[in-house]
């Protein structure tokens, strides 16, 4: 080969390589919290965070979102961006603890706090709440009370809510009973993205806007049939939430390279159960969450066993 030759060559190839690496994308997602309001050492309250591009977006933030955090070994300065998915007090009673703390861990820009009408109340009243603790810190510490500030957006329409720098956001409706609004959350960055169905029941919008997606993230809720029967309270919880088959249906239409459950509500019924019910229903790679399980999303789909589960 000619030395011309041997350029041209390897100036292609160089060229093909960039264009592949330009964009080929790949996202990281840690489930923090796939518990309910059950308090639970081995299920925190609901939260997830996807890091795209080096960056972090916290979904939910539920009862030990900041210690999940810790332990996954995020850096809570770096938590810049939540998102919330609807009021329920299990998927935001993390939410005063992940604000400070990432604020006297020197978070260098304010949190900013998407979420439902109502959000805007909530995030004024947690200020007026730490007034005093923000008042000492400020103080006594020295810390900056510019980063103390939560920027408050709320969502009034779906589509998309953020869009910046390879990351785009979108919300949607999805349907959770008497709690309007709930959405749902896709994050997309280049050829790869993520769903996260937050708190729905049957949704045929989280279909449409989840079709086709890498990971789709979704909540469960399943019953022992005898327990329903005489429980007029478990019948009304569950009509608002996912049942296995509805769930299974939802992945048939999606179909997502891989699927998870998360926030999960199972009564008189197990894990185990749960998955064979799924996998009966449907062909699909379909996993169980658990706390820090960590997945990587890129041309191929990888979930790591966490230490609990090794
Ligand atoms: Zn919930
Ligand atoms: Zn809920």
């Amino acid at each position: 080969m000619t030395i011309k030759k041997r350029l041209y060559w390897s100036a292609s190839l160089y060229l093909l390589l960039s264009i592949h690496f330009v964009h080929a994308s790949y996202l990281e997602v840690t489930l923090l919290g796939t518990g309910t309001p059950r308090p639970d050492i081995s299920r925190f309250g609901p939260s997830t965070v996807i890091e795209a591009k080096g960056r972090y977006f916290v979904f939910d933030s539920g009862r030990g979102t900041t210690i999940r955090l810790q332990q996954a070994g995020i850096p809570l300065a770096q938590i810049e961006q939540v998102f919330i998915t609807h009021l329920h007090s299990d998927h935001v009673s993390g939410l005063p603890d992940l604000w400070l703390s990432s604020w006297i861990w020197q978070r260098q820009n304010k949190l900013h706090i998407y979420g439902p009408v109502g959000i805007q109340n909530m995030t004024d009243h947690i200020k007026l709440a730490f007034q005093a603790d923000l008042d000492y810190r400020i103080e006594n510490s020295g810390l900056n009370p510019l980063t103390a500030e939560i920027n408050t957006t709320e969502i009034k329409s779906e589509g998309v809510i953020y869009n910046k720098e390879g990351v785009q956001i979108t919300a949607f409706f999805v349907d959770h009973g008497l709690v309007k609004p709930a959405f749902g959350y896709r994050l997309d960055s280049g050829d790869r993205s993520v769903v996260i169905s937050g708190d729905t029941s049957y949704s045929e919008n989280l279909i449409k806007f989840a079709k086709g997606t890498d990971l789709l993230i979704h909540e469960v809720a399943a019953a022992d049939e005898t327990l329903l029967q005489n429980n007029r309270r478990l019948q009304k919880i569950i009509r608002y939430h996912t049942s296995p088959d509805q769930a299974a249906m939802v992945f048939n239409k999606v179909q997502p390279r891989v699927a998870i459950y998360s926030h999960l509500l199972l009564f008189g019924i197990n894990e185990q159960q749960l998955l064979e019910k799924t996998k009966s229903l449907y062909q699909g790679a379909v996993y169980i969450g658990e706390d820090l399980l960590k997945i990587g999303v890129g041309k191929n789909i990888t979930v790591y066993p966490t230490a609990a589960s090794q």
